[in-house]
């Protein structure tokens, strides 16, 4: 099991727990989602889960969904300041706007431009757009 995102980072023994259970997932977990999964692992604490969720999320390896309150995979290979995701409200899925989908006007560089233009110290930006996905839409 390669991905780019791991090959450069050292993750300590919960945070490789806690992605591999987010890369089993098909969608975003929660915190107690997380836990529950783990439990066969022997993680029983809740500051376990969260400590490791942090920890990924800082190397940019996992996203977090203030809306949903909840955890995904990154689906770059690189970490990167602007997150982008389509939220659809009946069925809960959750998809991150892919370098690929972004084809020749990427989100981020346009965003990445406004914030440098005015001088702002930028950390992070996280758009989470909400509708319906193509087969809610559809049905
Ligand atoms: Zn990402
Ligand atoms: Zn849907």
């Amino acid at each position: 099991m390669a991905t780019a995102a791991l090959a450069n980072t050292d993750l300590t023994k919960n945070e490789t727990l806690v992605f591999e259970a987010l890369k089993d997932s098909t969608g975003p977990m929660k915190a107690y989602d997380v836990l529950d999964r783990l439990k066969d692992h022997g993680v029983r604490a809740p500051m376990t889960v969260y400590r490791a969720l942090e920890g990924l999320e800082a190397k940019g390896i996992v996203h977090k969904l203030d809306a949903l309150n909840a955890f995904v995979l990154c689906s770059h290979d690189h970490p990167h300041q602007v997150q982008s995701f389509l939220v659809c409200s009946e069925c809960g899925m959750v998809q991150e706007i892919s370098p690929e989908l972004q084809e020749a006007s990427p989100v981020e560089d346009k965003i990445l431009g406004v914030v440098r233009a005015s001088g702002f110290q930028m950390r992070e930006a996280r758009l989470e757009m909400k509708g319906l996905c193509k087969d809610c839409a559809n049905g």
